[in-house]
């Protein structure tokens, strides 16, 4: 049984065990997260005091895209597929609020919007539960090392194994952040390319207001709104994006993204102070909402929020290792760009490659029995 470790359980990670699990279910799949839940960049967050209370910290929504001139018939065939079982499963659905001040340089070539009624971690549940990995969260990947043929990695939660190869599906200043030889000896070209990965920041500042600030808030006509502000960029009404209608009041959480020159400025700024900046800016933004009833708050630092320059090989992913050593990958948006779709791009490139590197070792065990 060939052992693969995907390190990341955001949507690349999730999906790509999926289709390996699908292709060749014989293989041992193991994943490691350093969070306490699936979906990455495309997390949920939930009321302590109330978990039916829920709002989408980072992607908001995904765009289903025309097909472009360069997509292979097998990732027009997967999308295709894949929407289906997410809107089947009632994963996904179509989003139906409105949406102002957008301006898509996207126009023509986004073809419908969804969002995730159970919020938008569910949809890396989704895939994660059919891979049937073996998932460990609160496993921070430090150490990767090659020896003996096989790839050593070990976890700030004291976990180590040796694996055949492996899927890095993190941000790639995280990947080049890791211990062990095998960032060490990372040819130049790979290392200076992967350094050229450029990523902008932004904080999330999700809030569950109390029936009286939410009531207040219903005579809005928007779902989710892009600001012109110089710290505030985009908000979304997250139940009333979701079509919710568990609760009295439709409108009882709010998404707020910054801008990124915001994020930028304030980057290593405590938490508490950011804050204060981005409530300050919220009573400007909607004077008419008295934001002291809001009753739980979380903030996001998204230190790597969205790739600004991606990966310079289109293939959606990068092969770390020398020839002659274990597989060693790295995938995600990082090597695509930042969306649903570039996310899934990446997992299928990513799992077609690795089962075309297993190929050879399964055409020899199948000779020698
Ligand atoms: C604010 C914001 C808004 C966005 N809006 C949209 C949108 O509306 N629509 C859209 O399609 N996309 C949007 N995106 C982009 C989208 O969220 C990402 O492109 C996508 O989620 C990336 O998925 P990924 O699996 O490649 O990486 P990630 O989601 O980052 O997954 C990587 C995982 O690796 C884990 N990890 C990191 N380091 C380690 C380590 N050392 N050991 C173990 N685990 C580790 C992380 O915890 C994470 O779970 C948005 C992103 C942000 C931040």
């Amino acid at each position: 049984m060939r052992e693969l470790l995907i390190v990341g359980a955001g949507i690349t990670g999730s999906l790509t065990a999926a289709l390996l699990a699908r292709a060749r279910p014989s293989l041992s799949l193991t994943v490691w997260d350093k969070a306490r839940g699936a979906g990455g960049r495309m997390s949920t967050h939930r009321d302590p005091a109330n978990p039916a209370l829920h709002v989408d910290m980072g992607a908001q929504y995904i765009s289903r895209f025309a097909p472009r001139p360069t997509d292979t018939a097998a990732f027009t065939t997967l999308k295709e597929e894949l929407y289906s079982e997410l809107l089947k499963c009632r994963v996904l659905q179509p989003l139906s609020g409105k949406i102002e001040g957008e301006r898509s340089n996207l126009a023509g070539a986004e073809e419908a919007k969804f969002v995730a009624p159970k919020g938008m971690n569910s949809v890396a549940k989704h895939f994660l539960e059919q891979s049937r990995a073996t998932v460990a969260y609160q496993h921070q990947l430090q150490t990767t090392h090659v020896r003996d043929g096989r790839v050593f990695c070990d976890t700030s939660a004291g976990a180590s194994a040796n694996f055949d190869a492996v899927i890095l599906t993190i941000p790639v200043p995280q990947i080049l952040a890791l211990n062990g030889n095998f960032v060490d000896h990372l040819d130049s070209g790979t290392r200076a390319s992967l350094e050229a990965v450029k990523y902008s920041s932004r904080y999330a500042l999700g809030l569950t207001l109390s029936s009286v600030s939410a009531s207040s808030c219903s005579s809005f006509d928007w779902t989710m709104k892009y600001v012109d502000h110089p710290i505030i960029r985009f908000m979304s009404w997250d139940s009333s994006k979701r079509g919710s209608s568990e609760f009295e009041t439709k409108s009882d959480c709010l998404l707020v993204h910054t801008g990124v020159p915001f994020a930028t400025e304030h980057l290593e700024t405590d938490k508490p102070r950011v804050q204060e900046l981005v409530m300050a800016a919220l009573t400007e933004v909607l004077p008419e909402v008295p934001w002291g009833a809001a009753k739980h708050s979380h903030l996001i630092r998204w230190r790597y929020s969205q790739v600004l320059t991606p990966y310079k090989d289109t293939r959606g992913f990068a092969e770390l290792s020398a020839s002659d050593q274990p597989l060693v990958l790295a995938a995600g948006d990082g090597f695509a760009g930042s969306n649903f779709e570039n996310c899934l791009f990446s997992a299928q490139n990513t799992a077609d490659h690795i089962l075309k590197h297993l190929e050879p070792r399964f055409i020899l065990l199948l000779n020698l029995r």
